[in-house]
């Protein structure tokens, strides 16, 4: 991102791009290592407050580069400790984020888009087209944001990062790797990448294109019905990446990687809830059994659209079918329902 003054987001920058702009700029790799711990460690704002480092380098970052201007307008808090802040950025969009509570630590759920394009009919961050993509900046802002909130207000850490907020990240691919990377690295965040979930709609070429990149974050697929028809009922990304090809790239994807997959699967009543779509996922799901791990998500309604949630019954048993064929299966716990603020639930609710 640029300002009009010709000013860099210093967030943008992953911390070779920092060694990089270092290098040309004069600037030894001492010094360079030393801009990078004052951003990801010591979380500094503000260059002029950089203890060690030179008066000239002080100077030229402040030239070249600003921070992020991401403003918390809101949190709220729901009954099971999961918060939800909306944010202003500096275009004046509004974006939220998601911060929920686990036995094993507190994940946040980033968002990547303003709006999303691909308009799954179950889910209210599709009810609005994309506006724009958010920068990487605006991603790693988020997290900051949070955690400034945290320590000023219980001073727990940030353990897990999912991507999971508003918009599909693998149509915004180049700024959530960066992304990745930049939280990924251990000399800063040092979120491990265990730690960091993508999750996708499908989209297979990138899923491809993931399996190869360096960070090797897990990776969920929306999957939500084991067939092509109800699949595409749902999301009409599944139209251009039908069920075979999406399958094809996961089988290269689990092949490059050695790694697990989750597949999300939202429980919608009489939709794909029965015995019979869990026998067909079971089918579909066969090849790939030791890497495979199903979510069951009961679905939160969305005014605006008319599906409803599956009853207990019905995705008792179908979790049933699946364990019993030995499927590793879990059913998700929700969070925030009573603020709407499960992820795939958010929405751009209060301006643009
Ligand atoms: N665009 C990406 C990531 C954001 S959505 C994706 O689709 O994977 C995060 C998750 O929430 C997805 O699995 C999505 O299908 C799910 N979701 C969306 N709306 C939901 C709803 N109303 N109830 C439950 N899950 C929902
Ligand atoms: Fe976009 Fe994901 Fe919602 Fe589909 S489920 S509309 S891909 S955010």
């Amino acid at each position: 991102m640029i300002e009009k003054s010709g000013k860099i987001s210093i967030y943008n920058l992953s911390r070779e791009d920092i060694f990089e702009w270092s290098k040309s700029a004069g600037i030894s790799t001492f010094y360079a290592e030393k801009i990078w711990l004052n951003l990801y460690r010591n979380k500094i704002t503000d260059f002029s407050k950089t203890l060690d480092l030179r008066e000239d380098i002080v100077e030229l970052l402040e030239q070249t580069f600003y921070f992020n201007k991401i403003d918390l307008i809101e949190v709220q808090k729901a009954s099971d400790e999961t918060m939800k802040f909306l944010f202003q950025l500096a275009d004046h969009s509004h974006i939220e984020t998601v911060l929920m509570e686990h036995k094993f630590g507190k994940s946040i759920c980033v968002t990547t888009q303003i709006g999303c394009n691909i308009g799954c009919n179950f889910c209210a961050s599709g009810l609005k087209p994309k506006k724009r993509d958010l920068e990487t900046s605006e991603m790693i802002a988020q997290i900051l944001a949070v955690e400034k909130y945290l320590k000023e207000n219980e001073g727990e850490k940030i353990t897990h990062v999912v991507v999971m907020g508003i918009g599909e990240p693998f149509d915004n691919y180049d700024n959530v790797i960066k992304f990745l990377e930049i939280i990924n690295d251990d000399k800063g965040m040092a979120i491990g990448s265990r730690h960091i979930t993508v999750s996708t709609s499908g989209l297979a070429p990138r899923i491809l294109g993931f399996s190869k990149e360096n960070i090797r974050a897990n990776l969920a697929i929306s999957l939500h019905a084991p067939n092509d028809l109800l699949r595409s009922k749902l999301m009409k990304i599944n139209k251009t990446y039908p069920l075979k090809q999406l399958f094809d790239a996961i089988y290269k994807y689990i092949e490059v990687t050695n790694k697990r997959v989750s597949f999300e699967y939202i429980m919608i009543n009489n939709f794909n809830d029965g015995v019979e779509e869990a026998r067909e996922l079971l089918a579909l799901l066969e090849p790939i059994k030791k890497y495979a791990y199903v979510n069951l998500i009961p679905y939160n309604p969305v005014l605006e659209i008319g599906f409803e949630r599956s009853s207990d019954e019905r995705i008792k048993a179908f979790f049933e079918f699946l364990i019993q064929h030995k499927v590793r299966c879990v059913m998700r716990r929700e969070h925030g329902t009573d603020i709407d603020a499960a992820c795939g639930q958010l929405r751009s609710k209060y301006l643009n």
